[in-house]
């Protein structure tokens, strides 16, 4: 028993050797990978409810690596936030983001807002509020125009990243909670935080056409957001069915592969779509 124990234990250390140095792998790939231009972004358009004019769009990383393929960002984000490549390259996505927004304005096809996700570490990085009013003022973007798309668990700790929330909005920036309703205090942070946008998480989404509990959470989450004057997005929606009864117990904002799927910004312009 003691053999075999020791195997596992043996095998088990392995795993974490082969995850430890997978990991840093990926870490050093991710680096070279943004000096060779192997990031993008797509775009995702967020509707009004019933009728699904887009109003909004979302801006999402992509990697393409030639070895890799396609890596999800929920593989190789928290693995930039951990190396601390994440400022870097949440600077390039910041920028690449207004450049984009700013060629729709000039062509004349620019959505009301546009929104970039921005990591924890990011968000409490020295320097982060100038970055994005230097960036702004660089692509000649109005504030008004950008939503930065923070989650709960970024802004839980308090302090620095609480800070950038509150000079991000006298910017004139507005903050929108990712994820709302996944993390340890959605309501809580809601007193404090200069929010406007309420991104509910596709988890309440998904069950929603279901009498059930996700339906009721689903239900409260639009009751608080409209209580407090504040925009909720419903997030993933998948289905026509989903959109009506969102749109029944009182949604007015809709995002999900139903309305579209991120896409590249030519295929989103009014010239590529007329062509
Ligand atoms: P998120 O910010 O919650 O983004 C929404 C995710 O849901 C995206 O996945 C999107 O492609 C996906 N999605 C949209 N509609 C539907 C739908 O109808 N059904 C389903 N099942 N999924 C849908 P994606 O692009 O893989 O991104 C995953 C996460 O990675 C994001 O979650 C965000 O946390 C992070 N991420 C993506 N891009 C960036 C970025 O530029 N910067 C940072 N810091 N994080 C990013
Ligand atoms: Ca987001
Ligand atoms: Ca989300
Ligand atoms: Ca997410």
């Amino acid at each position: 028993a003691a053999k075999a124990d020791g195997g596992r234990h043996r095998r088990y250390d392995g795993d974490l050797d082969d995850r430890a140095g997978e990991e840093a792998r990926l870490g050093a790939e991710l680096r070279t990978a943004l000096d060779a231009g192997e990031f993008h972004l797509v775009y995702q358009p967020i509707v009004e409810l019933p009728y699904g004019n887009v109003v909004a769009v979302e801006s999402l990383v992509r990697w393409w690596n030639p070895e890799r393929g396609y890596v999800g960002p929920d593989v190789f984000i928290p693995v930039a936030e951990r190396t601390g490549l994440i400022v870097e390259l949440g600077e390039w996505i910041l920028r690449t983001a207004c450049r984009q927004y700013a060629q729709w304005w000039r062509q004349g096809v620019a959505p009301h807002r546009f929104g970039v996700n921005v990591s924890a570490r990011q968000l409490a990085e020295p320097g982060f509020v100038d970055l994005v009013a230097a960036v702004l003022a660089e692509t000649g973007v109005h504030p008004a125009r950008l939503v930065v798309e923070v989650t709960e668990t970024a802004v839980f700790g308090g302090g620095a990243a609480v800070r950038a929330v509150r000079e991000l909005t006298e910017l004139g920036v507005e903050i929108a909670l990712d994820d709302f309703g996944t993390g340890h205090s959605s309501l809580g942070l809601l007193q404090t935080l200069p929010v406007r946008v309420l991104k509910v998480d596709k988890s309440f989404v998904e069950n929603v056409t279901m009498a059930g509990r996700h339906a009721v959470i689903a239900t409260s989450l639009i009751q608080v957001a409209n209580g407090l004057g504040l925009v909720a997005v419903a997030e993933g929606v998948e289905t026509a069915e989903q959109a009506a009864e969102l749109y029944r117990i009182g949604y007015r904002r809709a995002q999900g592969y139903h309305f579209g799927r991120p896409a590249m910004a030519q295929l989103t312009t009014a010239e590529q779509v007329a062509a």
